[in-house]
């Protein structure tokens, strides 16, 4: 049975006690739920990671980063390394995520590069990608998902797959308060699963976990949720506050 898997990316919201308050709400508020077979995740921003970190112990709450620079160290002003997160008890890393393309220029080949270093330093990553709108409107949603696999991933050994999570997230769904439907996520997911079992085997294809993002929150994430190759959904807005996370925790 495949691991799911509900994530919430706080992206560049929640200061130090901010998080530390979430992290201790949703501690609470989760406390009861058996969570067989999921994993609960936030993604604090990296000044708050070490103090998320340590808001979590002796809970359920997994805390990982939203990024990470691909060299172990060097002249990279404003950067962070693997080998940095590890340092303070990280150990998964969100990468790809469409605003990191978008408005810092990451690119399949960085990504690549980045997934590398991921498996150097043993970590673990959730690998985002998605299509634009423009590129659904023509058509072209599943090439342009392909590619993006193609090129940040499919140079891995079947292995490797063990430290990989995937996040599709159309970008025309993210922050936009338009999800895709059940049966698109479904369509995607399973388009994904396939193509992962041409280029490995099924064995790799089953076990890799896809969660879905774009929009989900209480209202939906059931729907989203029960679709066969849906695993679990990276949360944007909707983790921001403990009464949505909560509730698409337990919709899983
Ligand atoms: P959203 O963000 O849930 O606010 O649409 C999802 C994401 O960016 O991961």
């Amino acid at each position: 049975m495949r691991t799911k898997v509900v994530a919430g990316n706080w992206k560049m919201n929640n200061d130090k006690k901010e998080s530390k308050q979430l992290i201790k709400d949703l501690k609470k508020s989760i406390k009861k739920e058996k969570l067989k077979n999921t994993r609960v995740i936030v993604a604090p921003t990296f000044v708050n990671l070490s103090s998320s970190v340590k808001a979590a112990k002796k809970s359920k709450i997994e805390v990982v980063a939203q990024n990470m620079h691909q060299a172990k160290n060097g002249a990279y002003t404003g950067e962070i390394s693997a080998n940095m997160l590890k340092a303070i008890g990280i150990e998964t890393v969100i990468l790809g995520h469409s605003e990191r393309r978008t408005y810092f220029n990451e690119t399949d080949e960085t990504l690549a590069a980045k997934v590398d270093a991921i498996l150097e330093n043993k970590l673990e990553t959730i690998f985002c990608f998605g299509e634009l709108l423009e590129d659904r409107k023509s058509d072209n949603h599943f090439a342009v998902v392909e590619s993006q696999l193609k090129n940040a991933l499919f140079h891995l050994e079947a292995d490797a797959w063990k430290s990989i999570i995937l996040a599709y997230e159309p970008v025309w769904a993210i922050g936009t308060g338009e999800t895709a439907s059940p049966e698109q996520a479904q369509e995607m997911h399973a388009f994904i699963r396939n193509i992962i079992e041409k280029q490995y085997n099924k064995e790799v294809a089953d076990g890799v976990s896809i969660l879905y993002g774009g929009s989900v929150k209480p209202a939906n994430a059931e729907e989203i949720f029960s679709k066969p190759d849906v695993d679990g959904g990276l949360i944007g807005g909707a983790a921001l506050k403990v009464e949505d996370f909560t509730a698409i925790i337990k919709a899983i």
